[in-house]
């Protein structure tokens, strides 16, 4: 299957029917997996059988998940959570601990900033938040003896910025530390971040890769291509939890075993073993069942959402749209090079009028629907100011990049004039 183009990839990626089985990949519903003798049970203990024993720790439906996200990805291997916040905490606890310091890009969605500033800091975790438009030189400037991690989304959610993959590629060698990237926004279909050098991707599958409301999950995928064997200026091994003996696993030492599917498998194996965020069978079931349209979905998100961007753009109501696909946009030329097929479906916009216009034009659509959601077949708004930033002040809600008027949009599958037209319709409204 690597070999085949991406749509193919996710038509028939990572499950196939052999003769006689279903066609569509089976839900396994079972906590539990029955074996004859002790000793089978005991080889998946040791981590020496591929097969199931507790579904905490993983499941057939599971795992063809898991296998199609690392083939779209072009990874190696993947490990599917019980959300896209866990998928990131894990990601990033998986090669540090209390002590350690991680640097991410500023702009980035605001559960993971909060998840970041706050409850790893309380682990003892440092996260420090950069610009992500200075140099990779500027960046190595931040790296210190305890920095294990760099991070960055392709598409920030909801700043709507680029990452320069290769920039933030080059600074992560140079500080020896893997780079991860989350991915949700842009989705394989449109971007593969380890194409440009990232280590690991990280996703929330909830968004687009589901594409249809269903299910909440998500999804971290390796490269295969870090080495955790790193030592510091001391000599010592930068990521003991990847090539040092695991007490837990009678002193496994995960990266000699599994080699470029070890970040995944000591995910699983220690992780979700320990905290318990796995994906159930049934979001696995609708999540890849959404990626087998993923690539024809994405490329209609983008022709509708270019569209309506350019609409709202040149409409006298609408004091700014942020779409890094339009033209002039501030990272129209990164949007360009990482995203050539289109860069995404979220654009976030200003209604002249400021806040009680802004809520107005939204009571006003009728197509369009008023969610906490992104990356739906419908098309989506939010008013940040009154809802997710209400409890901040108008002024903490400008330094967090947010404008009373500002609605972020998610365009969805609709015939592409009907959603101009309600937005139309709209607008004379207000
Ligand atoms: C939604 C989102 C998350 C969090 O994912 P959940 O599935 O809601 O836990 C993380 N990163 C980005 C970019 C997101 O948009």
């Amino acid at each position: 299957m690597k070999n085949k183009g991406f749509e193919t990839k996710c038509v028939h990626g990572a499950y196939q029917a052999e003769s006689g089985q279903p066609q569509n990949l089976p839900i396994v519903q079972s906590t539990t997996y029955r074996y004859y003798n002790g000793q089978d049970v005991a080889e998946l203990f040791d981590l020496d059988s591929p097969n199931h024993m507790y579904a905490r720790l993983g499941s057939p439906t599971v795992d063809a998940l898991e296998q199609k996200m690392a083939l779209l990805e072009n990874g190696t291997a993947g490990m599917a959570t019980s959300s896209g916040q866990s998928a990131n905490l894990i990601a990033l606890l998986n090669i540090c601990q209390a002590g350690d310091h991680i640097i991410s890009a500023t702009n980035i969605y605001g559960g993971t900033y909060n998840l970041f500033a706050v409850t790893m800091k309380k682990m003892g975790i440092d996260v420090e938040f950069i610009d992500q438009d200075i140099s990779a030189e500027e960046i190595v400037a931040h790296k210190k003896p305890n920095t294990r991690a760099l991070f960055g989304e392709t598409l920030g959610n909801p700043a709507l910025s680029v990452l320069d993959i290769e920039k933030f590629a080059r600074a992560a060698g140079e500080m020896g530390v893997p780079l991860i990237v989350d991915n949700t926004l842009a989705t394989p279909a449109l971007c593969r971040p380890i194409d440009y050098g990232a280590d690991i991707v990280t996703h929330s599958t909830t968004k687009f890769s589901d594409g249809h409301g269903t299910s909440v999950g998500g999804c971290v995928i390796e490269s295969g291509r870090f080495d955790w064997n790193i030592t510091d200026e001391n000599g010592n091994k930068k990521y003991p939890s990847m090539a040092e003996p695991d007490e837990s696993y009678h002193g496994l030492n995960f990266y000699e075993k599994f080699g470029e599917a070890a970040f995944c498998t000591r995910l699983k194996a220690v992780l979700v073993r320990d905290l318990g965020c796995t994906m159930a069978p049934m979001n696995a079931y609708l999540t890849h069942q959404g990626l087998q349209t993923l690539d024809v979905r994405m490329e209609r998100h983008v022709k509708n959402a270019k569209a309506v961007a350019e609409y709202l753009n040149n409409h006298p109501k609408i004091d700014w749209v942020v779409y890094p696909g339009l033209e002039g946009d501030k990272y129209y030329e990164e949007a360009c090079k990482y995203m050539p097929k289109g860069a995404g479906a979220v654009m976030s916009f200003v209604v002249k009028g400021g806040r009680a216009a802004g809520e107005k034009l939204m009571e006003c659509l009728k197509l369009s629907s008023i969610v906490v959601h992104v990356g739906d077949i419908r098309t989506s708004v939010l008013h940040p100011a009154s809802t997710t930033h209400r409890q901040l002040s108008e002024e903490a809600q400008l330094a967090a990049g947010i404008d009373p008027g500002l609605i972020r949009l998610s365009v969805g599958l609709e015939t592409l004039e009907d959603i101009i037209a309600d937005f139309e319709q709209a607008l004379e409204q207000i």
